[in-house]
């Protein structure tokens, strides 16, 4: 919109070659209220203007007959030269006689008027050959990637989207391509090079394609491919020509091809699934081709039917808490247990949460969730008061969005108000790395949480993003040592991250638990540093409700708080 509004409000330079001075004068002044005029008396000093003002001149009106350079001469110029060539070119003629005409139009000229000229005809065909030259530049600039000669990105989606409406039954392959460590490259070989390329594969790769219908440059290293569908596979070991992995050594290419598109998506959707099967093969040596499969289709699949049953899963009940005991080392007995989601479907079966927590953290379902489970979590402790059951805390999980809702805190108080829970027996499990989002406000809901009473854990310390920051900066009460650091104690039986890990702790008064503890050597090394808690398969897996309750019957002190 912009570019079409300047098309019609910049002022243009048009360039008058005319012998005659009169003529000449007459034509300049005629033009001046409108345009910017460049005068000359022959071809020669035509040529000259256009080479001073290369750039400038959006027009030339050109008498035929001048000595020295005549019109003839000075057209063949121009057409040879790649500057010059688009700009139109109008003739003047005294008495044109029809072989004139047609050698001047075999020479790029745009259009004739005969002296004496009509000023408005001549002036609406000058405005409306100015126009043509500029939209169709400005079209082929959108059209084309200038580098490649493919189509730009958006046009390319433009043109997939078109096709795909013509015909429903029409079947078509997409095939996607992209330079391993082009940046990579770049650096290596320089820019110049690199587009040298960058020219070449597009023009391979479009050359080796069976049934071509277009290509475009989707990213910068990145080109889309759309062909008629394939039914076999043989066609992929010719992507690109006989020889040329030899020619290039180290340069890889790979494909990703997504097979028989389905209408409905979208341009960017179906880009999306070639470059995900590219993905899935990225430094893979030796695989080169990848086709978004049946395993990729699934997983989508699985995440739409989630987000399809999440909020009627949520209504039946079917997530059902686990609770894992944690092993008190000091008293030898069952210290605590941290409360983890199961989501026991009718249609998908016993869904882990890795399966769905992500994609809940994605789509901010987990908000919903997790309130349901801090009231599971309640209504359990609830039942073990009521029931004369040991009662030990419980810790449960909180994500990153979670800390998004305004008054978390309070939320939470009031909820374990509603049931009578003393507040020590609620801890929030975060991780460190929630941290880095948004560190006022969740340093100040934990500060909140912990003057209203809950116990703050550190969930994953070591597991990667540790910073010393925010143990300094978070009201803290425990830290949950990320099963990792146990997991390569035990294999080079080397235990001084742990032994630092417990220092720490130490010295900033927080209690430890340490995770995913699963032999008796590890129980007795943790034993000998002085960690607090184990929570591990060596003690148990997390169990449902019934089975929990008979474990804390028969591991812990009656009525331990
Ligand atoms: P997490 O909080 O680090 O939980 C510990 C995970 O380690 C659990 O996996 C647990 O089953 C597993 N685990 C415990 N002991 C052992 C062991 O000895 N060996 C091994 N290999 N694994 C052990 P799970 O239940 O699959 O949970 C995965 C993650 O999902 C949790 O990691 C937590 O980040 C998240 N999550 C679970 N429940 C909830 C929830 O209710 N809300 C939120 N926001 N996140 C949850
Ligand atoms: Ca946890
Ligand atoms: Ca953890």
């Amino acid at each position: 919109m912009a570019n079409g509004q300047n098309i019609m409000q910049k002022r243009r330079t048009v360039l008058v070659v005319e012998d005659n001075e009169m003529n000449r004068e007459i034509l300049c002044e005629l033009l001046a209220d409108e345009y910017n005029v460049l005068e000359a008396e022959n071809g020669l000093t035509g040529l000259e203007q256009m080479e001073k003002h290369s750039g400038e001149i959006a027009l030339v009106m050109l008498d035929v007959y001048m000595p020295e350079c005549d019109g003839f001469a000075f057209l063949e110029r121009k057409c040879r030269d790649p500057r010059f060539d688009t700009i139109p070119v109008i003739m003047m003629t005294a008495s044109n006689t029809v072989e004139d005409e047609i050698r001047c139009l075999e020479l790029g000229a745009s259009d004739f008027i005969t002296k004496p000229y009509n000023v408005e005809i001549m002036k609406n065909r000058m405005k409306s050959l100015i126009r043509l030259r500029e939209s169709s530049a400005m079209l082929g600039r959108l059209e084309s990637d200038s580098l490649t000669g493919l189509f730009s990105k958006e046009f390319f989606y433009h043109s997939l989207e078109e096709l795909l409406k013509v015909d429903a039954d029409a079947h078509y392959d997409l095939v996607c391509s992209d330079i391993e460590n082009f940046r990579v490259m770049n650096d290596r070989y320089g820019t110049a090079y690199c587009d040298r390329f960058l020219r070449s594969i597009a023009d391979e790769i479009s050359g080796s394609l069976p049934n071509l219908l277009f290509g475009g440059r989707i990213g910068p290293d990145v080109y889309a491919f759309l062909i008629g569908h394939q039914e076999q596979n043989g066609w992929t070991e010719h992507l690109l020509p006989d020889g040329w992995q030899e020619n290039h050594g180290k340069i890889t290419i790979k494909f990703g091809i997504y097979t028989d598109v389905d209408h409905e998506l979208t341009a960017a959707g179906i880009c999306d699934r070639a470059t995900l099967a590219i993905a899935k093969i990225k430094k893979k040596f030796g695989t080169d081709v990848a086709w978004y499969d049946d395993e990729m289709r699934n997983m989508q699949l699985r995440e739409h039917q989630i987000e399809q049953t999440m909020e009627r899963a949520l209504s039946e009940r079917q997530f059902v808490v686990y609770y894992q005991p944690k092993h008190d080392l000091h008293t030898d007995t069952t210290g605590g247990a941290e409360a983890l989601v199961r989501w026991i479907s009718p249609e998908m079966g016993f869904i882990s949460p890795g399966q769905f927590i992500p994609l809940f953290e994605r789509n901010g379902f987990i908000i919903n969730l997790d309130f349901y489970i801090w009231e599971e979590v309640c209504k359990e402790l609830r039942h073990c008061m009521d029931e004369g059951l040991p009662v030990i805390p419980i810790s449960v999980n909180v994500s990153r969005v979670d800390f998004e809702v305004p008054d978390l805190a309070a939320d939470i108080a009031v909820l374990a108000d509603r049931y009578g829970i003393d507040h020590a027996l609620l801890h929030i499990e975060l991780t460190e790395s929630m941290y880095s989002d948004n560190p006022g406000q969740i340093a100040r809901t934990l500060a909140a949480l912990h003057s209203n009473g809950f116990y703050i854990e550190l969930d994953d310390f070591g597991a990667g993003y540790s910073s010393l920051t925010s143990l300094n900066t978070l009201t803290l009460d425990i830290m949950k040592i990320d099963m990792s650091l146990i997991r390569q104690a035990a294999a080079t039986n080397d235990y001084s991250i742990l032994r630092f890990a417990t220092l720490l702790a130490d010295g900033m008064r927080l209690k430890t638990v340490v995770e995913g503890v699963e032999t008796a050597e590890q129980v007795a090394a943790l034993k000998v540093l002085g960690c607090d808690y184990i929570q591990g398969y060596y003690f148990s897996k997390p169990l449902p409700p019934k089975e929990y309750e008979e474990y804390l019957a028969a591991h812990c002190g009656k009525e331990s708080a």
